[in-house]
């Protein structure tokens, strides 16, 4: 399939699943998560309108990032050891995974301006997913203050591989509900006005819930080999 037809698909489900929640499509940037396929493959993304990339291993972002020319906005969205900080953090835009106070340390040190990041939050409490647990995120975030380069643009959260829609929605509006708390706390490095969250298989219920961001990856894409 070619990414504008996929692209087209998604933009339409981005658009109903805003008139069944009265918001604007607008609101709504989609982040290619190319990790699967190649560079030819994420130009055509590009040339289909992608704007945004996400990336969630060092070696794909700098693979891509030295070819596309035209740059788009990257996001680094895997998660990220203290040690490859400095591989990546000068090449990207947003950082939606940002999970313990040892890396926002780092990144604080090694960025050359102040950095947008999300904050991970394992809002479902599965053990193989990274993240925050749901009731330390507001003491985190409280103990970045010292950090004059990292700013915190929102929340990012990866729903369980689950049917279950209600489960899904669940999951989506705790997110939901804790960036609100963020945002009562009014700190000027944490507007926190970004939700990513949001997949292939579940970016429906997440624009429904609020998402700011989705991360599309198979059904934009495809999984590579194509
Ligand atoms: C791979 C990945 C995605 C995209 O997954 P798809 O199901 O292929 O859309 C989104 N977010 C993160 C963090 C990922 O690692």
């Amino acid at each position: 399939m070619e990414v504008s037809e996929n692209l087209r698909y998604i933009k339409s489900q981005i658009e109903s699943a805003c008139e069944r929640s009265g918001r604007n499509p607008e609101e709504i940037t989609i982040i290619a998560v190319t990790k699967y396929v190649d560079a030819d493959r994420t130009q055509e993304a590009v040339k289909a309108g992608i704007t945004h990339l996400g990336e969630n291993r060092d070696e794909g972002l700098l693979a891509k990032w030295e070819i596309l020319k035209d740059k788009p906005v990257w996001h680094f969205i895997g998660t990220l050891q203290s040690r490859k900080v400095k591989n990546v953090i000068n090449k990207i835009d947003y950082l939606h995974s940002l999970d313990r106070f040892s890396l926002a340390k780092e990144i604080n040190k090694r960025t050359e301006k102040p950095l947008k990041c999300l904050v991970q939050v394992n809002v479902s409490g599965e053990e193989s997913k990274h993240g925050i647990e749901p009731s330390k995120v507001l003491d985190f975030i409280k103990s970045l203050e010292g950090f004059k380069n990292i700013r915190v643009s929102g929340l990012m959260t990866m729903a369980p591989h689950i049917e279950d829609e209600e489960a899904l929605r669940e999951c989506f509006r705790s997110l939901k509900k804790i960036q609100s708390e963020v945002q009562e706390l009014n700190l000027v490095y944490a507007p926190c006005k970004e939700l990513s969250m949001g997949m292939s298989n579940d970016f429906g219920v997440a624009v429904e819930e609020g998402a700011t961001m989705i991360r599309i990856g198979t059904a934009l894409v495809g999984m590579g080999g194509q």
